[in-house]
């Protein structure tokens, strides 16, 4: 044998040990089969379905809504987004019960969090003018907190952020004072996956006198999340990524406790007031987290979260952290190893501690590199300018299939780099 067909030969043995010692592998198998797809590596954008939402779904046309009708409002829908909310805290967030709601989407409940905050009465109005703000975060978290700034009088300061590492704790401390209002963070980078310290930064920030806002998408369901213990005001992300909840499922948000009394945000709708079915002619707040809510709730985007829960709990969250840094760690030493000659850089931080569930390749072939690779089933997502993003979700991913998709990013890339002059 050559040693090259042996390097492939081991290396095939070495994923296939890791499948085999994986305690979560059996998990596999609650997902809906993708016939074509040699290897998922977008599980960090949207995660797959299970087989069980589908039974969940007909059942729910033909019982809750066919059958129970509008009794299922009363029933079960109307306290919906604070009971699924409350198991989500629970199971994802290390929130206890009457902090967390499921509404809207990411960008609405992350409007009305942050006019929330920004508004709140004991701000020490006129003086604490500043939001604080990655140049690297999330489009939506930008555009915003720049449209609230705007709409508000305040003043966005911005970090500039190392694209690889993330903010760094001197950044944020030299940015954080007594003119912020709020600072604004996500996590995990949704380009380079870095993970910042929540528990240190937040401490950073009240120490300050501000408050903080986490955006969690890149890190929900992924990542062991400790909002309460770690003092957090107030979070908010998507639960469609490694959370599973499907395509447009509805986001949750969480407030602290102690600040929901003075926090009102801007969408008054009549499902967040006191008494919903008075009609009443004017609006009151609710007391506690349904005053979040603005409309009615998304009832059927709910659904396939539900089952989603009942997985990851099943799993346990700390179980899919550690495979989810083995996952990671498989790419970048599968990386090292057999693409660093072609010029491929790594956009994640190295260290596992550092990074969240995904790792980004740098080559300025990627572009083309992804669309070659979708059309053979192997579906990573590409980030400009050159980000090959390859996001592992540790409850529908396995070790062999990884491994083909990488064995197919390379043979891609070094065609693409064929057809260069
Ligand atoms: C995916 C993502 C969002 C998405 O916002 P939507 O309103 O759900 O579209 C927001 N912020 C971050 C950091 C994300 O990764």
């Amino acid at each position: 044998m050559s040693t090259e067909a042996a390097q492939t030969t081991r290396r095939r043995r070495d994923a296939a040990t890791l499948d085999q010692l994986d305690p979560l592998a059996r998990h596999r198998e609650a997902f809906v089969p993708a016939p074509g797809v040699l290897a998922y590596l977008d599980g960090n954008s949207l995660g797959r379905p299970l087989r069980a939402t589908a039974h969940r779904l007909q059942e729910f046309i033909a019982g809750e809504w066919g059958t129970e009708l509008i009794r299922s409002w009363d029933e079960r829908w109307f306290d919906l987004p604070l009971a699924l909310g409350d198991r989500l805290g629970r199971i994802v967030l290390g929130a206890a019960t009457g902090q967390t709601v499921v509404a809207d989407s990411t960008t609405v409940l992350l409007y009305k969090l942050v006019r929330a905050a920004v508004d709140r009465p004991s701000a020490e109005h006129g003086t604490r003018t500043e939001i604080v703000i990655d140049d690297g975060n999330f489009p939506t978290d930008r555009f915003v907190i720049e449209g609230i700034a705007a709409e508000r009088g305040l003043q966005v300061r911005w970090i500039s952020a190392d694209p690889v590492t993330g903010v760094s704790t001197d950044q944020l401390a030299a940015a954080v004072g007594d003119r912020t209002a709020l600072v604004v963070l996500s996590q995990v980078d949704y380009r380079s996956g870095a993970l910042l310290d929540v528990e240190a930064v937040t401490e950073l920030v009240h120490a300050a006198g501000a408050l903080v806002l986490w955006d969690l998408c890149h890190s929900a369901g992924v990542l062991p999340i400790h909002l309460d213990a770690w003092g957090v005001d107030l979070a908010v992300g998507c639960s469609y990524k490694y959370l599973g909840g499907g395509p447009g499922a509805p986001a949750f948000a969480y407030v602290a406790a102690g600040l929901q009394e003075e926090l009102l945000q801007p969408i008054q709708g009549w499902m967040g007031a006191q008494d919903v079915f008075a009609m009443a002619d004017v609006y009151r707040p609710a007391t506690g987290m349904r005053r979040f809510l603005s409309g009615t709730p998304p009832i059927v985007g709910m659904l396939p979260l539900e089952d989603s829960l009942t997985v990851i709990e099943s799993a346990g969250v700390q179980a899919i952290r550690e495979k989810s840094e083995l996952l990671t760690a498989f790419v970048v030493d599968w990386c090292d190893e057999h693409l660093d000659a072609s010029g491929v850089t790594l956009l994640t931080p190295r260290d596992p501690a550092r990074r969240g569930g995904h790792v980004t390749l740098g080559h300025a072939e990627f572009e083309a590199v992804t669309a070659d690779l979708w059309s053979q089933g192997v579906i990573p997502d590409f980030r400009r300018p050159n980000g090959l993003r390859i996001g592992l979700s540790p409850l529908s991913s396995g070790f062999v299939d990884l491994e083909a998709g990488l064995e197919a990013v390379a043979e891609a890339l070094a065609r693409a780099t064929a057809r260069q002059p």
